[in-house]
């Protein structure tokens, strides 16, 4: 069960030219089974997130990209606003409150273009990692040297990893997808697998499973 988990539309990210349609049509064409729209602290309707589904043949599930003084932090399975929550402590208790699940969001970038990079000793202390269940160690926006460096802090950490593409134009969907060993037909489902561990992650243009 393959599934991109890290996607933005026009519709909740006025960063992104992605029209929902389109990506729902994009994802199914290159043969996902199903796609998570996770816009900047908000997460879609799920009666919005079902008519999509069922127009386009293809699981679509929603998340919520918050940003937290640690960094962004992709939360599934919560669906009271978040823009309130005030910090990664707070968000955490929310978030277990509602059953949720936290993944930590391109935890590793901007480090390479950094003069000084930080080691990955460093980087393994950051207090992100004991906050969250994941790692998005595959995002589609990082170059090589990025994600090397993320699987190198990963291999040290007691936390798997997923890809996301963190699409915001067509031509990048898909490009880090989460492989699932079971089938996931709901947002329960994804929590129960997430939580489970029972997945790897997926750099598609880099053919590169981690
Ligand atoms: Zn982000
Ligand atoms: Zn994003």
């Amino acid at each position: 069960m393959i599934i991109d988990l890290h996607m933005h539309t026009r519709f909740g990210s006025n960063c992104s030219y992605l029209d929902p349609g389109e990506l729902a049509r994009r994802a199914r064409e290159i043969g996902l089974d199903g796609v998570c729209i996770t816009e900047h602290e908000l997460c879609w309707e799920a009666e919005a997130l079902n008519a999509l589904s069922r127009e386009h043949g293809i699981l679509v599930l929603g998340g919520v990209e918050v940003s937290t003084e640690m960094g962004q932090v992709l939360v599934y399975g919560v669906h009271q606003p978040l823009w309130k929550v005030s910090g990664m402590r707070e968000l955490r208790g929310v978030v277990d409150e509602g059953g949720g699940v936290m993944i930590a969001s391109h935890p590793f970038r901007g480090y390479m273009l950094l003069n000084e990079p930080p080691s990955v000793e460093e980087v393994l202390a950051r207090e992100i990692f004991q906050m969250v269940d994941a790692v998005e160690v595959f995002n589609g926006g990082a170059a090589r040297r990025e994600l090397d460096f993320g699987c190198q802090v990963l291999r040290r950490l007691n936390l798997k990893g997923v890809g996301g593409s963190d699409a915001h134009a067509a031509h990048t969907i898909g490009r880090c997808v989460t492989i699932f060993e079971r089938d996931i037909a709901s947002e329960n489902d994804l929590l129960e697998e997430l939580k489970a561990r029972r997945f790897k992650a997926w750099h598609r243009s880099m053919e590169w499973e981690f």
